[in-house]
């Protein structure tokens, strides 16, 4: 129960029924189809356990109308004593013709009689070890405890809704126990009025949660990091950096810096999602505020998902501000002691004015003198306790740092704004110029050959190539197998080229030196297990072959793509996809790859991915901090979202305490992981 959150009774009146289980009636087996889930009372004639390649019982009722053969791969001698010759039994289950006639495996059964139920019978998610029966029983229990009692005041209630909700207890009340005249169709697409309140109220805690967290945030404080702590004749540190870079800024990167900078100055910590596509150019925005905030006298954290990551981040980023006169230091998870000794000691007098580095940077022993910047590359990758531990880095009490979080998976607009009513999003819409457009094709596993014969064009050109193996995360040995055999294979394909092979579990020195001949332009070919490590910048890159892209994600595939297509020269991304012993592709995996070819751009890309997985899917792997909507759909509950989005704020001023009673029954425990 702890594992399916069902903690208190609130929790359990609202898991609700993936399914249901019609047990009100009884079928003659005369007018049951093959195919239908039936219950049926009748007698048993025959009963043995046949040996052969499985030992199975094998049973025959007869209900007076027709028989069937009840078979079962799993059985107890009580199953035998239940169903032996003469007794009348009540038993549910799929009806099928068989090889022996009709008949059921593994149906449920009891001893006929008693009273048929007068709804139907709920069928709970659940996880193993935690039997059906014994969550129904607990269910109804939470039902009947728990306080149902109306939170929405009464005037919204039918406010701008087409028919006004019913209550929750009897929605609940209903969808644990529907009558069995109810229209099942409208049970599966939730249409039903009492799913109509139950997603209405759903959404509205939502909304409310999103609501209350930005007002704390609102109240809180943070360091103002309005101009350079020591004002001299020269300019300011962004401006010296903006001077140095070897390339102007793009207008999307202007408006962006203008709108984070904006935030830092005020006094109230910046909470703000920068999303822009691979390859648009957030590290130079993330330096540009990084510059601000150490001109200002206080220290900037970055903290990446991947040691290589927040090695490049390090070195493009020392590369910019060392000259500058900033100290930064460098923390990872694979550092020797006495390196990390001299790196805590710099950041706690703070003589290091910015910080990058994995995971570590969040460690207990890791003092700041004066945090008032954090900055998250790959926000998605973290978890939100890790996100709120790099907040609670800030020393001062009641301060907060800004926050400024990254992401190259972009949320489509219309949906980050209804969806994080906490959350301000700034986006690069633009690629740097002179960048040439990556072609894509899609090409059958069998045309291999042909695809190694371009990877020799390339590098006959002096050019570089990534291939990635497939991700099965079951089982990573597979996928081991496949790369080390698909690097055998390259090796021996291209007589005079390095090939290199970079796997998640080989250590962190080997990956590094894998990946140091790869940015050196020393190593022709990478081939890659996994998509975490090639975060990196190699403009000389300029062909991806993905294998098995089949059986990555839509955004997945973007991320890979783009790394390439960085440099000036024409790239292209090669997708090799198998069907394996199937016929052809299945239809989600065919409209993927039909969307890459398509377009290159991450917000079409997204756009797509929503309309293949659906919103909640596509915000739950992505947006660990948001609790993922468990009943209501943001696409086709627009109406419903909108009632609660008008009705939030409204509810919040006007019946506080009502708002916050509806929150803790939708949200118990979570709401505080909301302020993540
Ligand atoms: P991402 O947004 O994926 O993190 P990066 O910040 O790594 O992208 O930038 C990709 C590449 O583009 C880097 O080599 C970076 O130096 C370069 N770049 C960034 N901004 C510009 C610009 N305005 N003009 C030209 N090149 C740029
Ligand atoms: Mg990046």
């Amino acid at each position: 129960m702890e594992k399916l959150g069902l903690r208190r009774a609130t929790d359990l009146a609202l898991h609700l029924p993936l399914r249901y289980e019609d047990e009100t009636r009884i079928t003659r087996l005369s007018d049951a189809h093959d195919g239908d889930t039936v219950q049926i009372e009748g007698v048993v004639t025959h009963s043995e356990v046949v040996l052969g390649a499985r030992r199975q019982l094998r049973v025959t009722l007869d209900d007076g109308t027709d028989s069937c053969v009840l078979r079962f791969l799993h059985f107890f001698p009580s199953h035998q004593k239940t169903l032996s010759v003469g007794a009348r039994v009540r038993v549910r289950g799929e009806l099928r013709g068989g090889f022996w006639g009709r008949e059921m495996v593994h149906p449920s059964f009891r001893p006929a009689g008693g009273a048929l139920p007068a709804a139907l019978t709920p069928v709970y998610p659940t996880v193993a070890a935690l039997p059906q029966l014994y969550l129904r029983k607990a269910v109804l229990s939470g039902l009947n405890r728990a306080d149902l009692s109306e939170t929405i005041p009464a005037q919204f209630l039918s406010k701008n809704l087409p028919q006004p909700f019913c209550s929750l207890r009897e929605a609940l009340q209903f969808l644990h126990h529907p009558a069995p005249d109810v229209a099942l169709s409208e049970l599966e697409d939730r249409s039903h009025p009492a799913w109509q309140r139950l997603k209405a109220e759903e959404l509205l805690a939502q909304q409310l949660s999103q609501l209350q967290a930005r007002r704390v945030r609102d109240a809180m404080r943070a360091p103002a990091l309005s101009g350079p702590a020591m004002r001299g004749t020269q300019c300011t540190l962004q401006e010296q950096l903006l001077e140095r870079l070897p390339f102007r800024l793009t207008a999307a990167q202007q408006r962006v810096g203008a709108e984070i900078a904006v935030d830092l100055q005020k006094k109230i910590p910046m909470h703000r999602l920068l999303q822009g596509d691979v390859g648009a150019g957030k590290t130079v925005v993330a330096a540009l505020a990084a510059a601000r905030c150490i001109d200002a006298g206080w220290q900037c954290a970055l903290m990446a998902p991947t040691e290589i990551l927040a090695e490049q981040h390090f070195r493009k980023l020392i590369s910019w501000l060392e000259p500058l006169g900033i100290t930064t230091a460098w923390l990872t998870g694979s550092q020797k002691t006495r390196q990390r000794r001299e790196m805590l000691a710099l950041i706690e007098s703070g003589a290091a004015g910015l910080v990058i580095g994995t995971h570590a940077v969040i460690q207990d022993k890791v003092r700041f003198n004066n945090l008032a910047l954090a900055i998250i590359d790959e926000q998605h990758r973290f978890g939100v306790a890790q996100r709120l531990a790099l907040r609670s880095k800030m020393t001062d009490d009641g301060q907060e740092p800004h926050l400024l979080m990254m992401t190259a998976t972009p949320i489509p607009r219309t949906l980050a704004m209804s969806y994080y009513a906490d959350l301000d999003v700034s986006t690069i819409d633009e690629l740097p110029p002179g960048r040439t457009p990556i072609v894509t094709r899609v090409v059958n596993e069998a045309r291999r050959d042909e695809v190694i014969a371009r990877i020799r064009g390339q590098i006959e050109e002096g050019r570089q190539i990534y291939w990635v193996c497939p991700l099965i995360e079951e089982s990573e040995s597979i996928d081991l197998v496949n790369a080390t055999q698909t690097h055998e294979a390259l090796s021996a394909a291209l007589p005079g080229v390095l090939v290199g092979l970079l796997h998640s579990r080989m250590p962190v020195a080997e990956k590094k030196a894998v990946m140091g001949l790869f940015t050196e332009g020393l190593m022709g070919v990478l081939v890659s297990t996994t998509v975490i490590e090639v975060g990196v910048d190699v403009p000389n890159a300029s062909l991806m072959v993905i294998e098995h892209a089949e059986r990555f994600g839509l955004s997945q595939l973007h991320q890979l793509r783009g790394r390439v297509g960085r440099g000036a020269a024409a790239s292209a991304c090669v997708l090799l996809y198998s069907t394996g012993d199937a016929p052809r592709l299945s239809q989600t995996a065919r409209a993927r790859l039909k969307a890459m070819v398509e377009t290159n751009d991450g917000f079409e890309i997204a756009r797509r991915d929503l309309e293949i997985r659906g919103p909640g899917e596509f915000l739950g792997a992505r947006q660990s901090g948001a609790p993922m909507l468990r009943f209501a759909d943001l696409q086709t509950d627009a109406e419903l979202l909108a009632w609660a989005r008008a009705v939030a704020p409204v509810m919040l001023d006007q019946y506080p305490d009502l708002a916050e009673r509806h929150v803790l029954r939708w949200l118990g425990g979570k709401a505080e992981y909301l302020k993540a």
